[in-house]
């Protein structure tokens, strides 16, 4: 049997920017992915324009609207509107059209892909991996990357990544038409979730809205909510076939890798607790799940624990910080909005983040900055 030098389990954005990068390196690479088709994935496709770095190939192909405002609102009214600083900062992007676009490009470079192929035991040998399917077909490889995504059981039986995962709720559609958004905005609204978000993100011809719960047991009246959400922005309120879904966010920073095994995306639990930005974490763990894959697979390291402390460094430290401003955030919404929204500096606070410009931590160090000036000017 051929042993391939890395078996990459998903097809999705952060599986397939792995499969690029190390096929790009001349490595024997493999995707399997479970699903024959793309079929429609469960994201609002709201991307920072910043990933462009990662990859030597436009992404504008995929890229359906060019987001230069976002609007606000508490309750379908309060709105604050910001614009977004820099050159196109915010992408709006179809899931299953970068996806695949992503798979191409790896194949381009000299991946294989194999679908559809549901793998469904995944075996540690003194070798390496050993991969098997729903139809006992079996797959051998050196090293083996999970990227299959929020309801990964693979990493926790590895010991990779949180012993408990928290699991953010979501509620989304996707509808044709624009309804009443206009080009170029998208829009967040925060009073009708209780401890979470909605949002509404325009792609040329439809629109991605949902509803996503952060904190706390998991709301059951998104479909409440939608209805009252979908007239505001000019839909029907029955319209669209919702999909529900559970969404692994980061919860601390732990160990993603092991011998010879690497967790990237949501299989690693990388999604942000405050805004369930999962994508920007996905190819950027699929980027240096590849180098540090290079590196040890060529020998020149024995481990591969550089990855893990290279997402810790570029991701976790921020998320740490993502985490407690969710948790305060999401249990004293109207406070939030109030003072976090509605701070004239905060909508291009919150825009610098969703174009990847700044990290929570950067808005952590600003606020305790700002209370201790208060305090110091009041003594
Ligand atoms: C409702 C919702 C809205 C979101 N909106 C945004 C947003 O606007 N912006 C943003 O940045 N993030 C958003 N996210 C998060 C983002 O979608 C995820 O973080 C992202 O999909 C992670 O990509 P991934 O490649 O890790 O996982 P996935 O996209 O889940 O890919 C996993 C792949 O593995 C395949 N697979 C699964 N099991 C197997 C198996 N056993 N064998 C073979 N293949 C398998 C699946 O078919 C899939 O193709 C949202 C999430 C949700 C749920």
């Amino acid at each position: 049997m051929t042993i391939r030098d890395v078996l990459i389990i998903g097809a999705g954005a952060a599986g397939s920017t792995a499969a690029f990068h190390l096929a790009q390196s001349n490595y024997k690479v493999t995707l399997l992915e479970k699903e024959e088709q793309n079929k429609l994935k469960p994201c609002g496709g709201g991307m920072a324009s910043s990933v462009q770095h990662w990859f030597p190939f436009d992404l504008k192909p995929v890229v359906e609207e060019v987001i230069e405002r976002v609007e606000f609102s508490w309750y379908l009214d309060d709105l604050v509107m910001a614009e977004l600083p820099g050159n196109s900062p915010f992408w709006i992007v179809k899931r299953e059209k970068l996806d695949e676009y992503l798979a191409n490009k790896a194949i381009d470079a000299g991946a294989e892909l194999i679908k559809p192929f549901e793998v469904s035991q995944v075996t540690k040998t003194a070798k390496g991996w050993i991969i098997t399917d729903k139809n006992y077909k079996q797959l051998k490889s050196r090293a083996l990357i999970l990227a299959n995504g929020s309801n990964s059981l693979w990493p926790a039986n590895f010991g990779l990544g949180p012993k408990s995962k928290h699991l953010a709720t979501t509620t989304s559609i996707r509808l044709q038409g624009r309804g009443n958004l206009t080009k170029g905005s998208s829009r967040f609204e925060f009073g009708l979730v209780h401890h979470g978000f909605a949002w509404a993100f325009p792609l040329n011809d439809c629109v991605n809205v949902g509803v996503g719960t952060f904190i706390g047991k998991s709301s059951s009246n998104n479909d409440y909510i939608l209805e009252k959400l979908l007239p505001n922005l000019g839909f029907d309120p029955k319209s669209g076939s919702r999909i529900h879904s559970s969404l692994s966010v980061w919860n601390g920073n732990h160990k993603i890798n092991g011998e010879g095994i690497i967790a990237i995306g949501d299989a690693a639990s990388l999604c942000d607790p405050f805004l369930a930005e999962g994508l920007r974490p996905a190819l950027m763990s699929g980027c240096e799940a590849a180098k540090a894959l290079n590196e040890w697979l060529s020998g020149n390291t024995s481990n591969l624990d550089g990855y893990s402390q290279a997402m810790q460094k570029r991701w976790g430290k921020s998320m740490a910080w993502g985490k407690r401003i969710a948790q305060v955030f999401y249990r004293f919404p109207k406070v939030g909005y109030q003072l976090g929204i509605k701070r004239p500096t905060a909508p291009q606070r919150i825009a610098q983040i969703l174009s990847g410009e700044m990290g929570y931590e950067d808005i952590a160090k600003r606020v305790i900055k700002r209370l201790m000036l208060q305090r110091f000017h009041k003594e």
